[in-house]
């Protein structure tokens, strides 16, 4: 892991006639110079901040062209940007130059219920989608905790997913086509408007999750799925974090796939009570957050599957809600924890590691054994039917002593997942954050081939300077 947040340098104007340029191809009121002003567009969730030189906010595809040619004319470091909620630093523009913000295209274009997909410009809320495809008795399945407030571009740059990601995949899995633009200028169009197609290279999956780095996705072709018309909701609570982890593999291991598996260790369980109690039995060492979702003819075989597959050594107490306000009662606990942890900790170090499931349960114990190791808290919880588990490091950033032992044990903590068959980042991407740790994932000759194909999309190496892969 890189630096910890830097303060902003300025870095002195554009160039006059890069400024000249922008205006004139979106209007002057669209081009923002003012360091105050700029200021906004050189954060993220991160907590980094740099300066941008100028933020410029385009409103269609062809202003996006004009925006991506202004920034090659002049050699400028081009910063594409949803609403910044990354988590890795990855929209912060540390070379300076534009950051281009696409919250003005946020137009829907198209949506066609028969061919289940909806278009819509890249700017658009996940939330807009889901209000759009749910009138038509659908959704898009991508459904990160941010939905209200991140865009599909910024989804798909970074492959979001969620707690059903488990049945539904991922924003990878979820779209049919794109359109974008090159870091040349060049318009491309990817994929098609069928969930069948097998025509040129597949250029939508290699934008997708790519972080801003090989082109601007301007308009995307969603795949939608139908809602499913009941859901019902299961919580596992276990004497040790093994048995649960055990289980995860169980349910996994049998015919009906939740549309939730989500996964809390003892730590995190009496955090989130202590923060606010839901009635979690006391001192359980793991739990489970299940949820099936289908027909209302077929819903219990599939809950009394899942059921048996929860069930085992070190079953401490298993409750199914009954109605929504017990639905809404058994997430309680997993959506206390975050503002918990935010209380207790609130520069903790979040990683989003993942391992395939049936070795969760190694993990789970390599991570204590680390914890000890080096005098650091780490409380889990996760998507664990994705393997994919959020492993906090708690520390004070104050104490220097601490933040080298979370150093040290977090560069354990990749080592371990890797020995694992995992990889390093489920949901939140690279950024800054991971960068200098994509070698130990990513063999010498791939990166090559990486970094060739940057060099075809992106010939100036303008996108996204200094994210996604090492030097
Ligand atoms: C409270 C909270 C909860 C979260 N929960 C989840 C979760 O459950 N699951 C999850 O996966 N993530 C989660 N996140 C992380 C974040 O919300 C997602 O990564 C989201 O997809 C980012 O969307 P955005 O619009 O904010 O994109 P930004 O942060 O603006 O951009 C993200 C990346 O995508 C690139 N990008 C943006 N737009 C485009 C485009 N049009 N073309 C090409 N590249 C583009 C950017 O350059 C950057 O590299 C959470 C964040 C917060 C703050």
């Amino acid at each position: 892991m890189s630096a910890p947040a830097t303060t902003p340098v300025p870095r002195g104007p554009l160039p006059p006639a890069a400024v000249a340029r922008l205006q004139a191809a979106l209007g002057a009121e669209r081009v923002l110079t003012d360091p105050a002003e700029c200021l906004a567009y050189g954060y993220d969730n991160s907590k980094r901040v740099a300066l941008p030189q100028a933020v410029a906010f385009a409103q269609s595809h062809d202003e996006v062209v004009a925006v991506v040619q202004v920034c090659n004319a002049f050699a400028l470091p081009l910063v594409v940007r949803g609403r910044g909620t990354n988590t890795t630093g990855a929209t912060v523009p540390i070379a300076g130059g534009v950051v281009l913000s696409l919250e003005r295209m946020n137009r829907i274009l198209r949506i066609s219920p028969g061919d289940r997909l909806i278009e819509c410009e890249a700017g658009v809320l996940n939330g807009d989608v889901q209000a759009a495809a749910a009138a038509h008795g659908l959704f898009w399945a991508p459904d990160p905790t941010s939905l209200a407030y991140s865009t599909v571009g910024g989804n798909l740059g970074c492959c979001a997913g969620g707690p059903r990601a488990v049945k539904y995949g991922t924003a990878r899995d979820n779209v049919l086509g794109l359109r974008a633009v090159t870091g040349a200028g060049t318009s491309i169009k990817t994929g098609c408007t069928t969930t069948k197609g097998v025509v040129g290279y597949d250029l939508t999956r290699l934008l997708v999750g790519s972080e801003g780095t090989l082109g601007i996705i301007t308009e995307a072709t969603l795949k939608l799925l139908p809602k499913p018309q009941t859901t019902k909701t299961l919580r596992a609570c276990y004497a040790d974090v093994r048995s649960a982890a055990e289980a995860v593999s169980r349910v996994m291991n049998q015919p009906e796939t939740p549309s939730a598996l989500e996964f809390l260790d003892g730590d995190a369980v009496q955090l989130a009570e202590a923060y606010q109690p839901t009635g979690v039995p006391a001192g359980v060492g793991a739990m489970l957050l299940m949820e099936v979702d289908g027909q209302p003819a077929s819903i219990d075989v599939a809950l009394r599957a899942v059921v048996a597959a929860a069930e085992g050594p070190g079953l401490v107490e298993l409750k199914s809600a009954a109605n929504a306000a017990e639905t809404e009662a058994l997430w309680a606990c997993r959506k206390a924890l975050s503002p918990s942890l935010r209380r207790i900790a609130p520069k903790k170090v979040n990683e989003d590691v993942v391992v395939p499931v049936t070795r969760i349960p190694e993990l789970v114990t390599g991570l204590a054994a680390l914890s000890r190791k080096h005098g650091i808290r780490i409380v889990n919880f996760g998507h664990a039917g994705n393997g994919n588990m959020h492993t906090n490091l708690l520390a004070d950033p104050e104490d220097p002593a601490q933040m080298q032992a979370v150093q040290a044990c977090l560069r354990e903590v990749f080592r371990l997942v890797l020995d694992l068959e995992g990889t390093l980042s489920g949901e939140h991407g690279v950024g800054i954050e991971k960068r200098d740790f994509v070698g130990w994932e990513i063999a010498a000759d791939t990166l090559d081939v990486m970094r060739a194909l940057k060099k075809t999309l992106d010939p100036r190496g303008i996108l996204n300077p200094g994210k996604a892969l090492p030097d």
